[in-house]
């Protein structure tokens, strides 16, 4: 059966369709990363847009620790001079530029680096490393290393972007992206004990941002609220088209399918900025919530065309979740149906340590597209029309069901709860290792 959604009188010319939309803010603004003029602009043309077609968005405001970045310069001085291709990680500090030697990490395992001269150096580090973040950074500190240059784990020249600092924290040396050719080319070189030395010149900083997330409420018979989330921030590097595009423009679709009607369950719907530095816009909202009756929340975060729907640990959401599957038939039928398997990182995260339910989408990206995630080609080219609306199909044909699942009550974990939710899936070091713990946001 299609829903058929009432819309209110709207006057003047129909609202930009999701795809639409996302492509004009993806050439209009490029990147969104938090506390940039980019990002701002881009948050404030959201809000027009759903002006436009009658839908009322509200800023949340909140303050983070924010991150700009400088013209920031790695050369190889010796045994050639050549500029190297990096990006520098998140919170990577402005310094005084410095040359030093550089030493092979391997993948910084103790048996790799035992008895090399690492003090004053410039160490380079495998992608395939196990390492986090955070030990990178206490390995370098312990081992007096001066710089980190992390290889990417794709090829073709890419950098991946991404947080060097979860808890917002100036990294306390600099830790750069380098891409994969120069940095297996660098190894080749150490490997064959030629010295090799860098000149390293940051000029980004960190400083808190104001910022918001926006928000579009829908009330419904009862004050129970289910949120539906997706971060509106990007890296800077291309125009985050799929990471997180694909996401602001399903819950912009979203909200305007809900126009003039009352659900029975309250909506919320909510773009995050600050998730790519460190889901700080969830984080803040999370820490809003107080006892508010909440059902669930659902995380839209590069979500693709949809195979399966995850209750990310929380049983109780099984059994509504599995009717809604078989519901929709053989035709439309889900392949992975739903799965239950709890992983970190994305805005759910701190909803989940508020003791919330979360659910998110198995929906992989194709490869060819997905590889761009967090550089230069995530842009909008990769996301077609047709990805837009089947995927926001399925999503507010999940939405529809929630919002009006009378059986569904407000629900919490307690912290106990919560904690079992991560070491049932072996995620709590993964977890303290981004400086969240069970015990809240
Ligand atoms: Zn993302």
């Amino acid at each position: 059966m299609m829903m058929v959604a009432v819309r209110s009188v709207v006057l003047g010319a129909e609202p930009l369709s999701a795809h639409a939309f996302l492509e004009k803010l993806c050439d209009d603004f490029g990147g969104r990363m938090t506390g940039s003029a980019a990002n701002a602009g881009a948050m404030e043309r959201l809000a027009e847009e759903l002006g436009r077609a009658g839908v009322r968005a509200e800023r949340m405001p909140f303050a983070m620790p924010g991150w700009e970045r400088g013209e920031d310069r790695v050369d190889l001085v010796a045994p050639l001079g050549r500029r190297l291709r990096v990006a520098a990680l998140g919170y990577t500090q402005a310094h005084a530029a410095f040359e030093a030697l550089v030493v092979s990490l391997h993948n910084g395992r103790p048996a790799e680096i035992e008895g090399k001269e690492m003090r004053g150096r410039i160490g380079v580090l495998e992608s395939t490393t196990a390492l986090q973040t955070s030990e990178i950074v206490a390995l370098a500190v312990a081992h007096g290393l001066r710089a980190v240059l992390f290889i990417n784990r794709e090829g073709g020249g890419q950098l991946l972007a991404r947080t060097g600092s979860f808890s917002g924290a100036p990294l306390p040396l600099p830790i750069y992206s380098i891409a994969q050719e120069e940095g297996r080319w660098l190894q080749r070189l150490l490997g064959r004990d030629v010295p090799v030395s860098v000149r390293v010149a940051t000029q980004s900083s960190c400083r808190v941002v104001e910022t918001a997330n926006l928000v579009v409420r829908v009330p419904g018979r009862e004050r129970t609220r289910i949120i539906i989330g997706a971060h509106f921030d990007s890296w800077d590097l291309g125009q985050g088209a799929m990471d997180n595009g694909l996401g602001i423009a399903q819950l912009y679709a979203l909200t305007l399918a809900w126009r003039g009607i009352t659900p029975h369950h309250s909506l919320e719907f909510i773009w995050f900025n600050g998730e790519e530095q460190g889901l700080w816009g969830s984080r803040h909202a999370a820490a809003q919530l107080g006892d508010a009756p909440v059902v669930a929340m659902v995380n839209l975060d590069m979500i693709g065309l949809p195979i399966g729907v995850n209750a990310l640990g929380d049983d109780s959401l099984v059994p509504v979740l599995s009717r809604w599957v078989e519901a929709r038939g053989q035709a439309a039928r889900l392949p992975k149906g739903v799965e239950n398997i709890n992983w970190v990182g994305s805005d759910h995260t701190p909803y989940q340590l508020a003791g919330v339910r979360t659910i998110t989408f198995n929906s992989p990206i194709p490869r060819e597209s997905v590889r761009y995630y967090h550089d230069f080609a995530d842009t909008i080219d990769k996301v077609l029309p047709q990805l837009v609306d089947d995927s926001g199909k399925v999503i507010g044909e999940l939405v529809a069901m929630l919002a009006g699942e009378a059986s569904l009550g407000a629900w919490r974990r307690s912290p106990a709860e919560t904690e079992q939710l991560y070491v049932r899936f072996g995620l709590e070091k993964r977890l303290r290792a981004m400086g969240l713990g069970a015990d809240g946001p």
